[in-house]
């Protein structure tokens, strides 16, 4: 496999992107937005928030930032990574419930005001808190991190870039493999065991192979169905790298396709290039998603665009903002999004064609460099 020395070159050089050399700055950045919203504390329980705010991977842990402090919370099974992995925090190890340990650690602190993820904490949970730092007010702040995840410094650009070659990649690869009677799951399983040769921990999420009428179903899994001639095939991919997803989907058309479905993917192409055209800082998300439908309308098939335009990708493969109708969040250099328009025809079958983009300073720059023209595989 000649073709991937130049990808085996960078992913040796990947330390460099550590997410804990970006960890001061993301603690500095929420801390400017804790003291706005008046918080002493903030009580972070979600995985994915810890890991982008310590660097922490572990799938259990409690972090709480404060204004000049942080501590991170985890038990036996993760001390030793959770020091191999972490920065600016002070790693505490306990044998007892996380939330009863971070519960005492905020009463010695006298605190007033605790922000909580509301988004992630249950109500059990919240109720041990509650009982355990009775003097604090407890203010719902789900979506605090989040809105920080919504732009991107260079380290996750860098890991959301490499997630987006090696993905681009993989279906360069098994594009060339296709051929009626080949079964939709052996070649999700083919393109999740490529993007782990290709040095990426896996897929960002179950890969979507759907063919013929399935793939008039926006969210098909990949079946037991062969793939037949003259059939719409969609492929929805991206692999995951320290955390970062990417996504991107080509539609494929094995024989030789009527007018109608050249027609539907020319309309479909054109509404996804317009839609990226339009991606730039300032923008409105919802300006994004009216591009896309705009240029559907236009060849009357808007109404069987069922879904939004794109989402924010990054640790989570569907989160902030989302390019939807009248959505009113303007885009930033650093914000990093889908771009997919799709149509689905019962009967016929859907065509969605869709890359991660990242807003520069100046437009957009495309993550997911794949040619959308070699389309007809015969
Ligand atoms: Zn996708
Ligand atoms: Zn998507």
């Amino acid at each position: 496999m000649g073709g991937d020395a130049s990808l085996l070159l960078f992913l040796s050089d990947m330390s460099v992107f550590a997410s804990s050399s970006f960890v001061p700055s993301r603690q500095h950045r929420l801390r400017d937005l804790m003291a706005k919203r008046r918080l002493d504390f903030l009580l972070v329980s979600n995985p994915k928030n810890i890991f982008y705010l310590t660097g922490f991977r572990g799938s259990t842990g409690i972090a709480v930032l404060g204004l000049e402090q942080a501590v991170l919370f985890v038990d036996p099974r993760y001390t030793l990574q959770a020091r191999e992995q972490s920065a600016g925090v002070d790693v505490h190890e306990v044998r007892r419930p996380l939330l009863s340990a971070a519960g005492q650690w905020l009463i010695r602190r006298r605190t007033r005001n605790v922000g909580y993820d509301d988004a992630h904490l249950t109500c059990s949970g919240f109720s041990e808190l509650q009982r355990r730092v009775p003097k604090a007010t407890l203010r719902a702040s789900g979506g605090l991190v989040e809105d920080l995840r919504l732009v991107k410094d260079s380290g996750e650009i860098d890991c959301i870039r490499q997630a987006g070659q090696i993905t681009a990649a993989v279906f360069s690869e098994v594009r060339g493999t296709l051929r009626p009677g080949l079964r939709e799951s052996d070649l999700a399983a083919e393109i999740e065991y490529r993007m782990r040769l290709h040095g990426a921990e896996g897929a960002a999420f179950e890969t979507i192979v759907a063919s013929g009428e399935r793939s008039a179903w926006p969210h098909a899994r990949a079946s037991s169905k062969l793939l037949k001639e003259d059939e719409l095939v969609i492929f929805d991919l991206g692999a995951i790298l320290q955390g970062y997803a990417a996504d991107m989907t080509r539609t494929v058309f094995l024989g030789r396709p009527s007018r109608r479905v050249e027609r539907l993917y020319a309309a479909v192409l054109m509404a996804q290039e317009q839609a990226i055209k339009a991606v730039r800082p300032a923008t409105a998300c919802g300006k994004v998603d009216f591009t896309a439908r705009r240029a559907l309308s236009g060849r009357a098939l808007d109404r069987y665009f069922t879904h939004s335009t794109g989402h924010g990708v990054g640790l989570d493969i569907h989160e902030k903002p989302r390019l939807a109708r009248k959505e009113e969040t303007l885009l930033e250099p650093g914000c990093v999004v889908s771009v997919e328009p799709g149509v689905y025809i019962e009967g016929l079958g859907g065509v969605r064609i869709e890359d991660t983009v990242l807003v520069t300073e100046i437009g957009a720059e495309v993550l997911t460099p794949l040619s959308k023209d070699d389309w007809i595989i015969s």
